[in-house]
């Protein structure tokens, strides 16, 4: 199934469109320490009103943005090394990504994917079944159930691996995330303030080491036999729990375990998926090929869109049994359909590229700084460690003011997942702001000591 090429509407010469283009060209420039007065006056009036469950890791306010450059209401210019936690794939507001969305917004934005056909649906339902076709030696047909988020395609796996095996147990591993919502939430074991006041979850939901499969073997022996099992669900490659890659072997082993008792093995691809880690999907570096992928984030630029692919002799549920009515909206397709030509096009291979230059930049500027202890990753997914969870804290604060925007992740480290349209000098940039950041961590560490 195709789509019919829709024609943009935002004219090159538009004058948003050249506003943004000079944004996404400017370098980084504060004005104001940030927070600047306007920042800080729209924050107080709006926190009144908002859930206080949300972080605001720190006192951003967001006016616009494009490419790696976000620009905030007091007129700071910050590179973005985080693309609002890995999703801006393709940066922020990339003009064929914003014409898609555009065009498709004028001729249907909402219908019912559950109910009803679009073309659009077909399209990035096949697109994404010939993408996994890529992870390995392979040559099943895979069928897609889109959602509008990470979790959502979480609890989709949970539900279909429990219809399709029978059975109700869940394997999941310590550090992952896996999101938010009562079945997704039983899996994830990052940090105990995701789950806390918020038992029970799921029962059968046990949790073993991250990287180690014999600890998967223990379970077995000691709280669920394995044919009770219906998933095990694993990152491939580490996200909030830390940016950690695991030996090839661990994600090899987990597939001989989920063969040799019929297990599906799922692949929460959510952060490390759609390019981030250079490859489409972080599971064709090691070629093991899993029975369910997860995919959100990335795949759409920040559309809310996800996926949850599975092998066709898996996807046994019977039509009703699962559905929703946003997910896989025409819009969030158009973006993400968008987003998987510009990736494949060229932002895989840069991922790679400069993921490699990076993490060489970062570990030859911070070889002698005291506090970094570990710098690991793979393409632009690259996770330095902290001695302290205190002083990742304060880093990602100094950077901040000093116009680089990154997130914390695991316990005392600090993640670069930049949009992956990101250029060796922007890349170098952040290296230098971030090496900055460190120095002046410690030396106000020394002065407190
Ligand atoms: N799975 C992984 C690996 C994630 O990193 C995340 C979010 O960070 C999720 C699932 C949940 O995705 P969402 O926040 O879109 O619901």
């Amino acid at each position: 199934m195709t789509t019919q090429p829709l024609q943009p509407l935002l004219h090159p010469n538009h004058p948003n469109r050249v506003e943004l283009d000079e944004l996404a060209a400017r370098a980084i420039s504060i004005v104001t320490e940030p927070p600047g007065p306007r920042a800080q006056e729209m924050i107080a009036r709006a926190l009144p009103h908002l859930s206080p469950s949300l972080i605001h890791c720190y006192p951003l306010m967001v006016k616009r943005a494009s490419g790696c450059m976000v620009e905030d209401v007091d007129g700071n210019i910050y590179l973005d090394a985080e693309a609002g936690v890995a999703t801006a794939s393709t940066g922020h507001c990339h003009p064929a990504v914003a014409d898609a969305i555009a065009a498709q917004s004028q001729v249907l934005i909402h219908i019912c994917g559950t109910d009803f056909h679009y073309p659009g649906y077909g399209a990035m339902c096949e697109k994404l079944g010939a993408l996994v076709q890529h992870i390995g030696p392979n040559s099943h047909h895979w069928q897609t159930f889109l959602t509008n988020s990470g979790t959502e395609a979480v609890e989709a796996a949970i539900k279909l691996s429990r219809h399709h095996t029978g059975r109700s147990n869940l394997i999941a591993f310590r550090g992952g995330f896996h999101g938010r919502t009562l079945g997704a939430l039983s899996l994830t074991a990052s940090k105990s303030k995701y789950r806390r006041r918020f038992g029970p979850l799921l029962p059968g939901a046990f949790h073993a080491t991250y990287g180690d499969a014999a600890s998967v073997e223990e379970l077995f022996t000691t709280v669920t036999a394995p044919d009770d099992v219906a998933a095990i669900v694993v990152e491939p490659v580490l996200g909030e729990g830390g940016y950690v890659v695991p030996a090839p072997e661990f994600l090899r082993k987990l597939r001989e375990i989920c063969d040799r008792h019929g297990i599906m093995l799922v692949f929460d691809e959510v952060q490390s998926g759609m390019g981030r880690t250079g490859k489409m999907f972080a599971a064709e570096h090691t070629g093991v090929v899993p029975d369910i992928v997860l995919a959100a984030k990335g795949i759409a630029s920040g559309m809310p869109l996800g996926a949850m692919i599975a092998k066709k002799e898996i996807m046994t549920w019977p039509a009703g049994s699962h559905g929703s009515t946003i997910a896989g909206n025409p819009v969030a397709i158009a973006a993400g359909l968008a987003t998987i030509e510009l990736l494949e096009k060229e932002l895989v291979a840069n991922s790679a590229r400069v993921g490699d230059a990076l993490k060489a930049a970062l570990k030859q500027k911070l070889a002698r700084e005291t506090i970094v202890t570990d710098i690991r990753g793979v393409g632009l997914m690259i996770g330095v460690e902290l001695a302290t969870p205190e002083l990742a804290g304060a880093v990602a604060n100094l950077c901040f003011k000093r116009g680089l925007l990154l997130l914390e992740c695991g316990k005392k480290a600090i993640r670069f997942s930049p949009p992956l349209i990101i250029t060796d000098a922007q890349a170098n940039a952040a290296a230098d702001v971030f090496v900055a950041a460190c120095r002046d961590a410690r030396e106000s560490v020394a002065r407190k000591a």
